[in-house]
């Protein structure tokens, strides 16, 4: 059976040309770039390439861009580099839907000391401004939101945002992962310090990010070890995975049009058929600051995970609003902090595009959805004659 895979907001599939790309460099080219050799130092320039690459996707210069693992080394170095810099500020303010990368670290130093602002979002997942430019103060050291929410797909106007927190001079982080390659970010136009951007949301490999850090902020490391990245990441490169890297920036650059364009049409026909064909249904998040790929829907008194596991017997991979930790089915923070009613925030569904995806895959999921609500309502004790109870 053919896989239809619209859980892109959790992982995508490597690009066929960004494989191609590092494959030389495991067997034939494996130097390492800090070698004085030239064999070594060939490998160095491949990575030079990759470095322009990322920075060209963000408008940003190449000296600007750290490699790191993960989306979440990139934000945890941002974060705590940000502290570091601001050693006398004790007060560091964040969203109630950021990604666990944000969240728990900001959860930790809560514990250690520092006074926390989690700015709300109302019920369609917008951020309370009111309530973010009046926490704002000469204490706070440090303000880190999401550019694009991962499991609605909300945007934050950041570009506002670092407007007021510069003239306050309050260091700035935003998580970009979920905006990368999906809306245009140009970090000459808005004020952040540091930007994330993690290679697995943008059809590059799992375990290779960037931290862009703006010219004339002074890093400290987070992984303190060797030379590499100017002494602002230490560890030997993982150099097929940047050169990977490199090459889904130049692609995310060339497919960002098609993104806003025939991905955005196929999420809006799902989300079009889905509305009109299942009744009470309802989209989670802002639908006019969203990201174009991404749908989270909620279908009354039904279970988000019976419907994934009826989905996945029908070849489809998608996500739930719902994170079954420790085994209590508790409904997403994203979705609890926007007060989706309980009963709709449980079968909530998220639906995330790539530019792999066709109509037939959205004509797919509609046949699949349709009797799987339906079967799944049938059996609720919350659904009686055509409505919930
Ligand atoms: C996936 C994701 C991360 C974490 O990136 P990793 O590379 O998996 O560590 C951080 N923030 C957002 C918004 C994400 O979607």
């Amino acid at each position: 059976m053919d896989i239809v895979y619209v859980d892109n907001n959790a992982t995508t599939r490597v690009a066929d040309e960004v494989i191609e790309e590092m494959l030389p460099f495991y067997g034939q080219f494996y130097g390492n770039p800090s070698s004085m050799h030239t064999f070594g130092g060939s490998v160095g320039k491949k990575v030079k390439e990759a470095r322009q690459r990322v920075a060209d996707l963000i408008h940003a210069d190449p000296e600007e861009i750290i490699f790191t693992s993960c989306g979440t080394e990139s934000d945890n170095t941002a974060i705590h580099a940000a502290l570091l810099a601001r050693p006398d500020r004790k007060h560091i303010i964040t969203s109630k839907v950021e990604h666990p990368a944000v969240d728990n670290y900001f959860k930790v130093l809560e514990k250690q000391g520092y006074r926390v602002t989690w700015v709300d979002v109302d019920k369609h997942g917008r951020l309370d401004l009111e309530q973010l430019y009046k926490s704002m103060t000469d204490d706070t050291a440090v303000i880190s939101l999401m550019w694009a929410n991962n499991e609605t797909g909300v945007i934050f106007p950041i570009e506002e945002i670092t407007a007021k927190s510069r003239e306050k001079d309050i260091l700035f982080h935003t998580d970009a992962v979920q905006a990368a390659g999906k809306v245009t970010i140009d970090v000459s136009r808005v004020a952040v310090d540091m930007l994330s951007i993690s290679g697995h949301k943008i059809h590059a490999p799992k375990g290779v990010a960037a931290l862009y850090v703006r010219k004339g902020f002074k890093l400290s490391p987070y992984m303190i070890g060797g030379h590499q990245e100017k002494g602002r990441r230490g560890g030997t490169e993982n150099t097929a995975a940047i050169i990977g890297l490199g090459k889904a920036c130049e692609l995310a650059g060339h497919h960002l049009d098609e993104m806003n364009t025939r991905v955005r049409e196929l999420r809006d026909y799902l989300e079009k058929e889905l509305l009109e064909k299942i009744p009470a249904s309802s989209v989670n998040g802002d639908p006019e600051h969203r990201l174009p790929n991404t749908l989270s829907i909620g279908f009354d008194a039904v279970e988000g995970e019976s419907i994934l596991l009826m989905l996945d017997r029908e070849g489809i991979c998608a996500s739930s609003g719902s994170a079954c930790t420790s085994g209590s089915l508790e409904p997403s923070h994203v979705l609890m902090a926007m007060e989706v009613p309980f009963k709709s925030a449980h079968g909530s569904i998220r639906f995330s595009l790539s530019c792999y995806n066709t109509r037939e895959e959205m004509d797919h999921i509609v046949n699949a959805m349709v009797p799987t609500i339906q079967r799944l309502r049938d059996m609720s004790p919350f659904w009686k004659d055509g409505k919930m109870v």
